[in-house]
């Protein structure tokens, strides 16, 4: 990066973009589980780590929120590293078009559509080295906390409402069960997949971890490398096709920055070679994506020249 291109990065008024991108209404917060019914819709924050290990940040950055599907790429990632990039052809890279728990296979291989769907991440979860629960547990956990650069920790009643509550990922596993797909019980897959999504975070951590990815896996706060550039472009390119599910097409159109939503409003993105950024704030729009942080997200594209195809001219 060039050392004009450096200072714009850190120089960024990220307060602006929360106070502009707060002015969004709409959106309603995820009622799935208890905890996430009761986060405060009002909170919000965006920040951004640059791949020289700076990292700002601005709003409500001391909120600690769960993963829920921000974790998916990088279950994606672990799943690469610990099969020897075998997971590929274990899951599908196609986007679905579909909504993220949507119950179907791809036909004629029974695999999951992607790994950044429901079906996709709980194969991969279970993809993830560990001979019984507790070790795939502590793998992805160590993992995880590996790409933020910090220890983190699992919130451990939504893990447990998660596990209980989530019909349709017990369906899913079945259903993958049936077809062959998962080697490991239908109760475990869900289990496992329940903790990661129930991973807590700050929006520095979760930044972190996309500029992980971003810096082709070697985190750019601790210097550790986490998985290898392979990896981190093979996770990348997916977040890109398939990350804001069936809104992926539109997110990458006008956003262009690859992305990963979730149900608690998080959002993460991996700017390769440049930075990671991520926004926390609960009200979804339809498609499962948060408001406020879709707007900080076009907020940034625009501003910091972000979109992977915007600079044709
Ligand atoms: N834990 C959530 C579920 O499996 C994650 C979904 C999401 O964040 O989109 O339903």
């Amino acid at each position: 990066m060039t050392s004009s291109r450096h200072s714009e990065l850190s120089s960024y008024d990220l307060k602006s973009v929360v106070e502009r991108a707060r002015a969004q209404g709409g959106g309603e917060v995820d009622r799935s589980v208890p905890a996430l019914a009761s986060a405060d819709p009002d909170v919000f924050a965006v920040a951004l780590a640059h791949l020289d290990g700076a990292v700002t940040s601005a709003g409500d950055a001391a909120v600690a929120f769960s993963l829920q599907s921000a974790v998916k790429p990088f279950l994606f990632a672990l799943a690469l590293a610990d099969t020897g990039g075998d997971a590929i052809d274990r899951v599908g890279i196609e986007p679905t078009g579909e909504s993220f728990d949507a119950i179907k296979l791809e036909s004629g291989t029974g695999r999951p559509p992607n790994p950044m769907v429901n079906a996709g991440a709980l194969l991969t979860a279970a993809l993830v080295h560990g001979e019984d629960v507790a070790a795939r547990d502590e793998r992805i956990l160590r993992g995880l906390s590996a790409f933020a650069g910090r220890s983190l920790a699992v919130d451990e009643e939504v893990a447990r409402d998660e596990h209980l509550m989530g019909d349709r990922n017990h369906a899913l596993a079945h259903l993958m069960r049936s077809e062959g797909t998962l080697d490991v019980t239908a109760d475990d897959a869900v289990a496992v997949y329940a903790r990661a999504c129930a991973v807590l975070v700050d929006v520095e951590a979760l930044a972190i971890m996309g500029a992980t990815l971003a810096a082709g896996g070697r985190n750019p706060v601790t210097g550790e490398r986490v998985v290898s550039a392979d990896v981190a472009r093979d996770v990348i390119s997916v977040m890109a096709t398939c990350g804001v599910y069936d809104g992926s097409g539109r997110w990458m159109r006008s956003v262009g920055i690859p992305a990963k939503s979730s149900v608690s409003g998080a959002l993460v993105l991996s700017v390769p070679g440049v930075l990671g950024a991520a926004t926390i704030s609960p009200p979804l729009d339809e498609r499962g994506t948060s408001v406020r942080g879709h707007v900080a997200a076009d907020i940034l594209s625009v501003e910091l020249g972000l979109h992977a195809f915007g600079r044709l001219t």
